[in-house]
C-alpha cells in the first residue's frame, strides 16, 4: 500500500476531502512534497508558523531543551526553566493585569481553562460568545462556537451560553450579573476576518466592568503580530481580564495558555486544591520553542514588516472574480463568488505550487495566513499565482 492508502485507511480523517499533500520538508514559507514539488505556504499552518519553517533559532531551542530533559513531571509541580523564562517574557510585554500564564496543550484547553476560572472567579454560570466565532473542538469550546450545523450533532453541551452578533448591541445588552464572561475574538478569523468597531469594544469593555463579568479575548489565531501589533486587543485600546494564546505561542510545537492576574489564578489553587491540571501543558520543548520564536519576532523586528506586507497583498489582490478582500494585517480572507468558486480556485492554486484553505464560517473565501517573515518577492509571485488561477 502507498502512503496515501496507509493515512485514509490508519489515520482517522476529519472530512472526506483531504488536501493529501505528503509533505516531507519545510523551508522559510515553502512546503516540499515527496515528489521535490515546492508549494508556496500562504497559510502557515493556520497562523502557527509566523516565524517561517524551519527556523533556525526555533530549531536550536529545541534541540537544546530536547537534550537537557523532555517531560518530567506534571505541570506546576517542578520549576522548568523553559516555563518560567517564556512566562516572564510573555508577560513583560503584557499589560500589569495579565501577569500570570497557566500553559496548556493547545488552544481549546487554554478556552476550557478560561472557562473554569471565570466560573470559580465570579461565581456565575453564564457565558456570552458570538455567532460565527470558532474557539476549539472540545465539549467547552465547542459549546461557545457559533454555528448550529458544527454544534448540533454533539449535544447536549454545556448550558447556560447565548450566541449573539458579533458587534451587536444585542450582546452588549445581554451582559447582566448572572455572565461569568464574555468570549470573544479580538478578531473573528474563521468568520472570513470580521474585525470589532472601536465603539463596540468600548461599550463591551464597560459593560463587562459593570456588570463584574470577565472579558476573555481569544488572540489564538490573531495574537504575536498576526494583526500588525503583537497582541489585536492593542488597537483598541482595551484589556481583556483573560486573554487566550495558542498557535504561533509555540513557534510550530503544540502550546497555548490562558493569561490573566495572579491574584484570580490563586483561584485554581484552593478548594478544590488541583483544581485545574494536566500533564503535558507547558511541555518544556513547547515553551523553548515557543520563546525562541518569541525572541525571533521581537529580534528582527517582524512585527514591524506586517502592515506593508498586508498593503502589498491588498493593492495586487484586483480581479473581476474577487468580490472583496478582508483584512487585519496578515490575516486576509479574499472573497470569490460562491465556496465553488474558492474550492475550484484552491485546487488550481496546488497544482501551480500555491497552498492555502477555506475558512469554516466563510466558504466563499480563501484564507491568507502565511508566516509574518514572507517576502515582498513572495508575496508577489502568490499573488500573481492567484490571479492566473482565478
Ligand atoms: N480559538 C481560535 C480563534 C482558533 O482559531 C482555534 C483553532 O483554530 C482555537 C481557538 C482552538 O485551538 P486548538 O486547535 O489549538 O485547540
Amino acid at each position: 500500500m502507498n502512503i496515501r492508502s496507509l493515512f485514509l485507511e490508519h489515520l482517522a480523517q476529519t472530512s472526506t476531502a483531504p488536501v493529501a499533500l505528503h509533505i516531507v520538508r519545510a523551508e522559510g514559507t515553502y512546503l516540499i512534497d515527496a515528489d521535490e514539488k515546492k508549494y508556496l505556504d500562504i497559510i502557515g499552518g493556520i497562523s502557527v508558523c509566523n516565524v517561517g519553517h524551519g527556523n533556525k533559532a526555533v530549531i536550536d531551542a529545541i534541540k537544546k531543551q530536547s537534550e537537557a530533559y523532555l517531560h518530567i513531571m506534571v505541570y506546576g509541580e517542578l520549576i522548568q526553566t523553559p516555563q518560567v523564562a517564556y512566562a516572564q517574557m510573555l508577560t513583560e510585554h503584557l499589560p500589569s493585569s495579565l501577569q500570570s500564564v497557566y500553559f496548556t496543550n493547545s488552544g481549546a484547553e487554554a478556552v476550557e481553562g478560561a472557562i473554569k476560572l471565570a466560573r470559580r472567579t465570579t461565581g456565575r454560570t453564564d457565558i456570552i460568545a458570538c455567532q460565527h466565532s470558532y474557539h476549539g473542538s472540545t465539549t467547552g469550546a465547542l459549546s461557545l462556537l457559533g454555528d448550529e450545523y458544527w454544534r448540533n450533532a454533539f449535544r447536549p453541551l454545556m448550558p447556560g451560553v447565548w450566541h449573539y452578533e458579533y458587534n451587536s448591541p444585542e450582546l452588549i445588552e445581554a451582559i447582566n450579573e448572572r455572565t461569568a464572561c464574555v468570549v470573544i475574538e479580538t478578531v473573528q478569523a474563521e468568520a472570513g476576518v470580521r474585525l470589532p468597531e472601536q465603539d463596540w469594544m468600548n461599550r463591551l469593555r464597560q459593560k463587562c466592568d459593570a456588570t463584574g463579568t470577565l472579558l476573555v479575548l481569544d488572540e489564538i489565531q490573531c495574537g504575536f503580530g498576526r494583526t500588525g501589533t503583537l497582541w489585536g486587543f492593542e488597537q483598541y485600546g482595551i484589556v481583556p481580564d483573560i486573554l487566550l494564546l495558542g498557535k504561533a505561542l509555540g513557534g510550530g510545537m503544540p502550546l497555548g495558555a490562558f493569561i490573566s492576574s495572579k491574584e484570580r489564578m490563586m483561584a485554581l489553587t484552593d478548594n478544590p486544591v488541583l483544581g485545574h491540571i494536566t500533564t503535558f501543558g507547558g511541555h518544556p520543548v513547547s515553551c523553548a520553542a515557543g520563546m525562541a520564536a518569541f525572541q525571533y519576532l521581537l529580534q528582527e523586528k517582524i512585527v514591524e514588516s506586517v502592515a506593508s506586507k498586508s498593503e502589498l497583498w491588498v493593492s495586487l489582490l484586483k480581479h473581476p472574480k474577487i468580490k472583496s478582500v478582508r483584512s487585519k494585517g496578515l490575516l486576509l480572507a479574499v472573497a470569490l463568488e460562491n465556496a465553488e468558486a474558492a474550492l475550484h480556485t484552491l485546487s488550481r492554486c496546488k497544482e501551480e505550487g500555491l497552498f492555502s484553505d477555506w475558512f469554516l464560517f466563510a466558504a466563499d473565501c480563501i484564507r491568507i495566513a502565511p508566516p509574518l517573515t514572507i517576502s515582498e518577492k513572495e508575496i508577489r509571485e502568490a499573488c500573481a499565482i492567484l490571479l492566473r488561477c482565478l
